[in-house]
């Protein structure tokens, strides 16, 4: 089997332009496709080689990673007739979508994939901006186990930690489960951090002594500081998160399962969103308290 030298990427965003471009430094050539051209442009100057559509980027690539923002995305990306990556695919090659989107979804690009003698994964993330820059992700991965283990060494280069689960969807199936915890952590932060507020404590403080306690989370160590700096830029964005509480709730129901810790997380999330925020870091719920 030979070595995966020419990967393309697709969805050059928060999370998808700080992956490509770890990968392009380690060496591989690099094709890269994004919505908004422009956002390709630094890559581009460093080395990447930009083509028109995901088709080209499936024409000329061994791998192809996908990272864009929705499954609708996702659909277009992958199964548009004229310009999708399978319309250009032969068999072969690689795809991952690296999105998180619906396990259904994941299950329906891996039966086309099939068809056409590719190995499919769908592999999400944890691990925010900050893990994507400094190569310290999280990956969930389902699908093709040989594909898992023919990217090993290029998922190694990206994160920390990456396991494969089973059959496709099962990537995105982990990534909900956590998402319904980070639901329960960022709720936590903000109402520690709102209750510490109103008993006149150092909120420097408080953060810096419970991150050595049993109340650490990774919520905490990350996006405490970013609050008490008032930064309120995504990471990861409100509009994402409610999407992702939302494919977690979907999946939960077909289970016959209700969450009501995570219902109340999207219900704060989405009053977040109608008061103007679905743009700002998932931090930002902090001002359903705090306001402006
Ligand atoms: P983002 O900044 O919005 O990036 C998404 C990128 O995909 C954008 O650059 C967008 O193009 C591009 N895109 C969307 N549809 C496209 C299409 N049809 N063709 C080509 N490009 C397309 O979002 P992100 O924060 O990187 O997140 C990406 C995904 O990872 C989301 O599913 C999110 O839930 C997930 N995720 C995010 C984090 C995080 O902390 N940020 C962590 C784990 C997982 P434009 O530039 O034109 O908008």
């Amino acid at each position: 089997m030979t070595e995966i030298k020419r990967i393309g990427f697709i969805g050059l965003g928060v999370m998808g332009h700080a992956i490509a471009d770890n990968l392009l430094t380690a060496g591989y050539e690099l094709y890269v496709y994004n919505r908004t051209a422009s956002k390709a442009d630094d890559l581009v100057a460093k080395g990447a080689h930009y083509l028109a559509t995901p088709r080209q980027i499936a024409e000329a690539s061994e791998l192809i990673i996908t990272m864009v923002g929705y499954p609708t995305d996702v659909t277009a990306v992958y199964f548009n007739e004229a310009s999708g990556i399978f319309s250009g695919i032969s068999s072969g090659k690689i795809v991952i979508d690296m999105t998180t989107s619906t396990p259904t979804l994941a299950k329906e690009i891996a039966t086309q994939a099939t068809t056409l003698g590719v190995l499919a994964l769908d592999a999400p993330v944890s691990g925010g901006d900050i893990g994507a820059k400094n190569r310290t992700l999280t990956i969930m991965a389902g699908g093709d186990q040989l594909a898992f283990e023919r990217v090993a060494p290029i998922f190694s280069l990206i994160a920390k930690k990456a396991q494969y689960f089973g059959p496709a969807g099962s990537g995105q199936h982990v990534k909900m489960a956590n998402q319904i915890g980070i639901a329960g952590t960022m709720t936590a932060l903000s109402e520690l951090l709102v209750y510490a507020q109103a008993a006149g404590l150092s909120l420097s403080a408080v953060l810096e002594t419970l991150s050595a306690g049993g109340a650490n989370t990774w919520s905490l160590d990350n996006y405490g500081p970013r609050i008490l700096k008032a930064d309120y830029s995504p990471g990861f964005f409100v509009k994402h998160f409610i999407k992702d509480l939302k494919i977690a709730l979907d999946e939960a129901q077909k289970m016959n399962l209700t969450l009501p810790a995570t219902q109340g997380a999207l219900a704060l999330y989405e009053t977040l969103a109608d008061k103007g925020y679905q743009d700002a870091g998932t931090q930002s719920l902090i001002k359903l308290w705090w306001g402006e």
